[in-house]
């Protein structure tokens, strides 16, 4: 089957190389010209697991092929899946439309008859309705659906060959009928089918993002109490994940969580609910979302309490610059923002980041980085450990005390052994933990 991927962002280069994968004729469209000229070449613009493979078999095989026309997308397929970004309006809360709306008016004068427009993108309940009668008045005969996207970030190729259910929006049983022959093979392996209204579909998304994000506010909350009250905070989100009902994944005390999804789309979903008169709704989502923004502001006071007071002057080793292991994307990073924010504070800051450093250099020129670990940490005062990659978890933690000037390690995303490196001679803290309270005051820095 033949069919575009419009935006060959994070979302739409995994899209188009997976469904290239599945043994569809694949056109990807951006008007970003640079980004295609690299696509082309089959080289992946972004890290992303099995990416590049997955990018060079399809394109030398001659199935996935790029372009910037939206008129030879027209052309070349009746299937055009729509995977342009949707960030927060500069001047609100609301979803800013205007990618979506450029590639719907772009298209239009070129699509031939029974073309079906497929939206990834995550929008605001009603979007797909609007661009439908949009559509309508210069085409004929062609319909709008939404097939939201669920990948993950850092596993987005295993998410797409084997997501854990495929969500689609139609009008029409013959739009249903495309989308069952693009996804055959997934649906062939037994990957749950929803077919729905495209309102539906939309409301998925956005509810799915929101109780995850409410999850991880919920524990971070929780962890203010805990400091609070002395308590501990990992200890009580392993005993309350224990219940099946609750279960542990998403419920870790932490910085919280970033990148270009979550933040934007409850505020989006949030925005939208208002306009439909059902903002009382999910008024929580606001508490959530500042629940998550306090983290950062947490993290940077937790810092400087341990550092004694003071900023100023102090050298800061941190590990992670990508909002999530697994990716090199760094949009709305909370471990850049700590970064920052400490940086800003007076400290002499030193990233490490495997995959993300050109573009964290990009977004955040100011910081210093590197792409060794004990560069990093060289005389730091402190050690923040900000995004959970795996090879941070392999450090050796008295080799890393050797090029310290004081071990002082701030785990804000948790995983890391503690009892080996207390046992190499660090002191450890973490939000959300009482020991923290005793150790800063123990440096005369507790409040
Ligand atoms: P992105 O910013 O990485 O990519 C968007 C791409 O669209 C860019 O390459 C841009 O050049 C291109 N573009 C913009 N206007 C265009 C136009 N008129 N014609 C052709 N191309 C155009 O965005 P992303 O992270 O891939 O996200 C895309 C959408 O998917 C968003 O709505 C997002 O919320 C949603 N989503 C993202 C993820 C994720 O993990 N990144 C997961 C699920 C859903």
């Amino acid at each position: 089957m033949r069919i575009t991927v419009i935006g060959t962002g994070y979302v739409g280069t995994v899209h188009a190389a997976c469904m290239a994968d599945l043994g569809h004729e694949v056109l990807g469209i951006d008007i970003d010209e640079e980004r295609i000229a690299s696509l082309s070449a089959g080289r992946a613009p972004l890290h992303e697991a099995g990416l590049g493979e997955v990018l060079a078999r399809t394109v030398s095989s001659g199935r996935l092929r790029f372009s910037t026309s939206l008129a030879e997308g027209a052309a070349f397929a009746r299937t055009h899946f729509v995977c342009v970004g949707t960030p927060q309006r500069p001047d609100g809360q609301a979803a800013d439309l205007r990618f979506v709306d450029a590639v719907i008016d772009g298209l239009a004068p070129h699509l031939r008859p029974g073309s079906l427009v497929v939206g990834k993108s995550t929008v605001p309940v009603g979007t797909a309705a609007r661009l439908a009668r949009r559509l309508a008045v210069s085409t004929r005969d062609c319909e709008v659906a939404w097939n939201p996207e669920f990948l993950r970030e850092g596993s987005a190729v295993q998410d797409t060959m084997h997501p854990e259910r495929i969500v689609v929006g139609v009008v029409s049983e013959r739009a249903d009928n495309v989308l069952r022959e693009v996804y055959r093979p997934l649906l062939r392996a037994g990957v749950p089918w929803f077919s729905t209204d495209p309102a539906t579909a939309e409301l998925v998304k956005v509810a799915a993002n929101s109780f995850l994000a409410t999850k991880v506010s919920f524990i971070n909350a929780m962890s203010e109490v805990c400091e609070a009250a002395g308590a501990d905070a990992t200890v009580l989100a392993r005993a309350i994940g224990a219940d099946s009902r609750i279960g542990d994944r998403f419920l870790e005390p932490g910085l919280g969580f970033g990148g270009s999804c979550f933040p934007k789309d409850i505020r989006a979903f949030a925005a939208r609910a208002e306009e439909l008169g059902a903002g009382a709704s999910v008024v929580f989502l606001h508490e959530v979302d500042r629940i998550n923004t306090r983290q950062r502001r947490r993290t940077v006071d937790l810092s400087r309490r341990l550092l004694g007071g003071s900023l100023a002057g102090r050298r800061v080793g941190v590990l992670g610059a990508a909002f999530k292991p697994g990716s090199d994307d760094v949009r709305d990073s909370p471990a850049l923002a700590v970064a920052s924010a400490l940086q800003e504070g007076g400290a002499a800051v030193r990233v490490h980041d495997p995959e993300a450093l050109d573009n964290a250099r990009a977004a955040h020129p100011a910081l210093a980085y590197t792409l060794d670990v004990p560069k990093a940490c060289e005389d730091a005062d402190l050690v923040l450990h900000l995004t959970r990659w795996p090879e941070y978890g392999r450090i050796d933690p008295a080799g890393l005390a050797a090029v310290v000037h004081e071990p002082l390690l701030l785990d804000a995303r948790g995983g890391l052994d503690e009892p080996s490196w207390r046992a190499a001679g660090w002191s450890v803290h973490a939000l959300g933990r009482p020991d923290r309270r005793t150790a800063v005051s123990a440096r005369g820095g507790a409040s």
